[in-house]
């Protein structure tokens, strides 16, 4: 049942109070039905303040407890409001966006939104690539793309995964690697490509143990320049090219390392639905994933992999 507004009238009309996104919310968070998150009883009662309890164990819990909007000061209104917006966003949402258009006092807050619905833009489980898919890594950034100023020589390696769907591209798949090694490459493939799928690649070494890995491994050499591959992994590159011009437009070409993985994230949640002719249906799933995340705080968004954030930038050119 996908159920979900078609405009931003209809938009309006469905989430005019805090009650109706709480409904809303809770309908894609349990779609069967209430489940206590500790004792797995169906029944329960609405309290006051959106909380629920559980008519068997009596534990108390609320629709946004152990979603990405967990402990929000801000209302759902707002909320769903920036999901909207989001997912409307043709080419991408910047935090400088987000903020004007929901008159933020702070950018810190849109930023940190956006961080968080870029977490929920990876849906939990999601399906294996399948049929033939080609794989290729690339650079972002660095000194042999004409790159000028300090950040010279900062590079950051990607590999990506493009479904074949006739001569058109169908999903897609991308990810930050340490090196091009075949220790980073496999583990990518076997999370991202279904077995037995055929997988196209360049004669890179760090590819050939595919065969023995449950794939239908087709190498094409490339003989002399390496400027060739576009033309023998088509797809692949039209990916990429499309995402330097994403991050150069949307993103003024400077995204960190550290965060380079969530707006490849969001890249591969619109890419995946370009075709998809309803913006509300993209809202949904929105919706529906962030009801499924985790919830993460501004700290460990800020955070993350590293103790302390570096001003270093990936330069896209
Ligand atoms: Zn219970």
């Amino acid at each position: 049942m996908e159920d979900y507004p078609r405009n931003l009238s209809e938009f309006e009309v469905r989430f005019a109070s805090e009650e109706a996104c709480r409904e809303y919310l809770f309908r894609l968070r349990w779609p069967d039905g209430f489940r206590c998150p500790r004792c797995g009883q169906g029944r329960s009662w609405p309290l006051r303040g959106g909380l629920r309890q559980c008519a068997g164990c009596a534990y108390q819990t609320s629709v946004t407890a152990g979603t990405i909007f967990q402990d929000t000061r801000t209302s759902l209104q707002l909320w769903f409001r920036a999901m909207w917006w989001v997912t409307i966003q043709k080419n991408g949402a910047s935090a400088l966006g987000l903020q004007r258009v929901l008159g933020l006092r702070r950018y810190e807050t849109a930023w940190t939104w956006l961080h968080k619905l870029r977490r929920a833009m990876v849906r939990p489980g999601r399906g294996l690539l399948a049929g033939r898919v080609e794989v290729d890594e690339t650079y972002l950034g660095g000194e042999e793309e004409g790159l000028r100023g300090r950040h010279l020589g900062t590079k950051t390696l990607i590999v990506v995964a493009a479904q074949e769907d006739g001569p058109r591209i169908g999903r897609i798949r991308m990810r930050q690697i340490a090196d091009a090694s075949a220790e980073s490459l496999l583990p990518f493939v076997a999370e991202s490509i279904a077995p037995g799928s055929v997988v196209h690649t360049d004669g890179w070494h760090g590819y050939s143990p595919l065969g023995t890995k449950g794939y239908v491994h087709e190498v094409t050499k490339l003989h002399g320049q390496k400027k060739a591959a576009s033309e023998l992994l088509p797809r692949v590159h039209r990916v990429v090219s499309l995402l330097k011009r994403w991050l150069m437009g949307t993103h003024q070409g400077a995204v960190s390392h550290k965060h380079l993985d969530y707006y490849l994230d969001e890249f591969t949640f619109r890419f995946n639905r370009r075709t998809c002719r309803s913006r509300g249906k993209l809202f949904y799933r929105l919706v529906q994933q962030a009801a499924a995340v985790e919830p993460v705080s501004y700290e460990k968004i800020v955070h993350q992999r590293t103790p302390r954030p570096k001003p270093q930038q990936v330069r896209v050119t």
